[in-house]
């Protein structure tokens, strides 16, 4: 271990719920300066059982660890909007771990990502899906692969209605290389309308592909009664 990486360890990892300082040993989950306490990650909401969850708006099963709110959503919004790189390797990792236990049932040739418009990139610096889709590589030992990308530049989803969404992404997306008769496993960082993923699974299975298993990171619940109230909640968070 180089000197600094010593001397940084010393003074302890922060945790990025509650800033207390950990040792790397102690962290439940670290990435450079950065960590998740074991009392952190236990506030996460998490989906209970194997983790697949029904979108009935798309008729789209689903595999999801955790729900999105709390301090998981916190973390996401810092992670997308605020430059914090380092948060999306922490939930890649709590993610990972989560498919490692519970797999999805069947062998798949590649896992790929949503993409973002070369414009998105840009701005961010990284894609959020493709940072957390190298630790479910990782997990699952299934190679990851570039399989998609985006033709039609992003609007921001953000203020939009699930109509609105689905025209927004409608044909947005291309094949980048052959997956024709592959079995593929599609990552997005968060499932609101499912208007993107549905679309990208789409895309594949028009390509070729035999399968697309979807998974997401975190999955934003509404209620029947307060769709409205959950809706704003999400403002800004998608894409
Ligand atoms: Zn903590």
């Amino acid at each position: 271990m180089r000197l600094i990486e010593k001397f940084k360890d010393a003074r302890g990892l922060i945790c990025c719920g509650c800033r207390r300082r950990f040792t790397r040993i102690d962290a439940l989950y670290s990435y450079k300066s950065v960590c998740l306490c074991g009392d952190c990650f236990n506030k996460f909401d998490k989906v209970s059982g194997n983790m697949r969850i029904y979108n009935p708006d798309y008729n789209l099963i689903v595999y999801s660890p955790f729900i999105y709110r709390g301090l998981l959503r916190d973390l996401f919004i810092a992670f997308k909007f605020k430059g914090m790189s380092a948060y999306g390797h922490i939930i890649g990792m709590a993610v990972g771990e989560a498919f490692s236990k519970h797999p999805p049932a069947g062998r798949y040739d590649f896992i790929t990502y949503v993409p973002l418009s070369k414009q998105r990139y840009n701005e961010r610096g990284y894609n959020q899906s493709e940072i957390i889709s190298r630790y479910l590589c990782r997990a699952l030992n299934v190679p990851c692969k570039e399989l998609l990308i985006r033709t039609v530049a992003a609007v921001r989803q953000s203020s939009m209605r699930n109509i609105e969404r689905m025209r927004n992404v409608r044909n947005a997306f291309a094949v980048c290389d052959d997956v024709k008769d592959k079995r593929i496993i599609l990552l997005d960082d968060i499932h609101t309308s499912g208007s993107t993923i549905h679309e990208c699974q789409k895309t594949l299975l028009d390509a070729g592909a035999k399968d697309v298993c979807l998974i997401t990171a975190a999955f934003v619940k509404k209620s029947r009664d307060n769709r409205e109230e959950e809706y704003k909640e999400i403002v800004c968070e998608e894409d």
